[in-house]
């Protein structure tokens, strides 16, 4: 890793290779939402109504995948969902809302600009642009490189075959 800073708010770009394989869409095509939605009814329980990383409340709060990276064997595992306030997701998803068209003309419906998105980053993570930039350029360069491979999904305890206990 880099001498960069540890920042609370992180930008996780999904390897292109691998776009398709978020947990909601596989409980969705197997027609298995009910299991996200108790996901989710459990989170609320267990962490309230607040958005996991910047702590915002009274706010619309969207179920995040954080994904694990094997980057030998290009595995990724599927290691937590948290709910975040849409600005901390957005971030996360930074390459989908401002450099797709569909996410750019998301972000004009939403109100939002680019900006938007980078002050909250420098606010939870209390710190500068340049930090801010700094980080984007280096989690595309993972970004560029994790799409070059082929990725096997491994959803570990989230997992829609596995029994339930
Ligand atoms: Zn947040
Ligand atoms: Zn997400």
């Amino acid at each position: 890793m880099t001498g960069q800073k540890k920042f609370k708010l992180t930008i996780e770009l999904i390897p292109a290779t691998a776009w398709f394989s978020s947990l909601y869409r596989i409980y969705k095509n197997s027609n298995q939402l009910s299991k996200w939605r108790r996901i989710k009814k459990e989170l609320f329980e267990r962490e309230g109504r607040r958005c996991w990383i910047c702590g915002r409340e009274n706010v619309r709060l969207e179920a995040h995948e954080f994904w694990e990276y094997d980057d030998e064997k290009h595995i990724m595992r599927l290691v937590a969902i948290h709910h975040l306030c849409d600005m901390c997701h957005k971030i996360k998803h930074i390459g989908f809302w401002c450099y797709t068209v569909d996410g750019r003309k998301l972000m004009e419906k939403a109100g939002l600009t680019r900006e938007d998105l980078i002050n909250h980053f420098c606010k939870v993570n209390k710190c500068t642009r340049e930090e801010f930039e700094k980080h984007e350029e280096e989690a595309f360069k993972i970004w560029r490189e994790r799409s070059k491979y082929k990725w096997k999904i491994d959803l570990g305890k989230y997992d829609p075959n596995k029994k339930e206990n």
